[in-house]
């Protein structure tokens, strides 16, 4: 193993010194999919010593086409274990670990603890403003792809350095998070799978030069990709004296969950649920994994939503009552029913079970 590098320490912009660094980097990948699997390939193998998987999701043949560290065989299996063992039998030389649960305004802040640099490979608006945000606010750097169809996006956020910092952040551009479903998600768009690939070997490949103190996209520079003419483009953008982020004039001033929640009426967000409230698990016991992630919810009901008149009586003996499901789509579906039928003290948690 002694020669595993040679051939990037050889170069001059790399050297022993430049190896030291990457030996020595933490960074942690959220969302081991189409961008993940690349990105997570091409940092284990240029030797970064300390990484992070997380991914609270499990591979679907769906995945395979773009999600090249798995295999047919894995479907069913945590895409955060799997990866993590495929990078760590690519080079065993680096230490991996894995987070299983679903990146939270709740827990954000003890998994970026121990890294220094983030690489944003998700998937929706909601995780991305949450890590965006939480960068910001916690100093950390950030690299930042999407993808749509044959498109991709890079974004480079220099966080850890207070020039850089004031200098500007994706909320100067996009002040509010869009609504969930203005733009397609992989799932009912399509893509194409060198597309991810593409881009998560970019982020890579910022991830590194960030670490070597190489020369990086600008603070606030879009680098834009379309696959499918093979033109790029890099777009710079102003820094907003009002930005709600990174301005004199900052109303985001903490990680909260409301700030990532478009939230319906009789809809909650996790930091709402207090001590009166009755948590109610209204999944078939056909879908209900068996784990909670927030370790601070020490009791659940299970009242599946067909059986009404036991959620009648839920309503009728609690003060208020919550009711969960995976998504947070039938639970709300639920306590319009319930309202419709005169319980005004039934609630829905926004974003479902991975909120909480
Ligand atoms: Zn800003």
């Amino acid at each position: 193993l002694d020669n595993f590098y040679k051939r990037q320490i050889c170069l001059n912009e790399v050297g022993e010194k430049g190896q030291l660094k990457l030996t020595n980097a933490r960074v942690l990948v959220i969302g081991a999919g189409g961008l993940g699997c690349p990105a997570l390939q091409y940092l284990a193998a240029s030797g970064v010593g300390s990484i992070g998987i997380c991914d609270h999701d499990q591979v679907d043949y769906t995945n395979l086409h773009r999600q090249i560290l798995f295999t047919p065989s894995d479907v069913g299996h945590y895409k955060a274990e799997i990866s993590a063992k495929r990078v760590s039998q690519q080079n065993p030389l680096i230490n991996v670990d894995v987070f299983l649960e679903k990146l939270t305004s709740q827990n954000v802040k003890s998994i970026f603890k121990n890294y220094d640099i983030i690489v944003d490979c998700t998937d929706n608006f909601k995780a991305k403003f949450l890590i965006h945000d939480s960068c910001y606010l916690l100093k950390k750097d950030l690299i930042q792809s999407s993808i749509y169809q044959f498109e991709g996006q890079l974004q480079t956020f220099n966080f850890s350095n207070d020039e850089k910092r004031n200098d500007g952040c994706f909320r100067c551009l996009w002040p509010k998070m869009p609504e969930a479903n203005c733009v397609g998600s992989c799932e009912d768009s399509g893509v194409l799978g060198v597309v991810p690939g593409v881009l998560g070997s970019l982020q890579a490949n910022e991830v590194i030069k960030l670490i070597l103190g190489l020369p990086n996209l600008t603070q606030r520079q879009t680098l834009t990709f379309d696959l499918r003419n093979m033109q790029t483009s890099k777009i710079k953008w102003k820094k907003k004296t009002d930005c709600p982020l990174c301005s004199k004039r900052a109303t985001i001033n903490k990680i909260d969950a409301k700030t990532y929640l478009n939230l319906r009426p009789f809809e909650i967000s996790s930091s709402d649920i207090d001590l009166n409230s009755v948590l109610v698990n209204i999944l078939p016991k056909s879908e209900d994994l068996g784990f909670w992630t927030n370790k601070n919810i020490r009791h659940i009901h299970h009242i599946e939503a067909k059986e009404l008149d036991k959620i009648q009586k839920m309503c009728e003996e609690n003060e208020k009552v919550t009711f969960v499901c995976m998504k947070g789509h039938r639970s709300y579906a639920l306590v319009e029913k319930m309202r419709g039928l005169g319980y005004s003290n039934c609630f829905s948690l926004a974003g479902g079970r991975g909120e909480i």
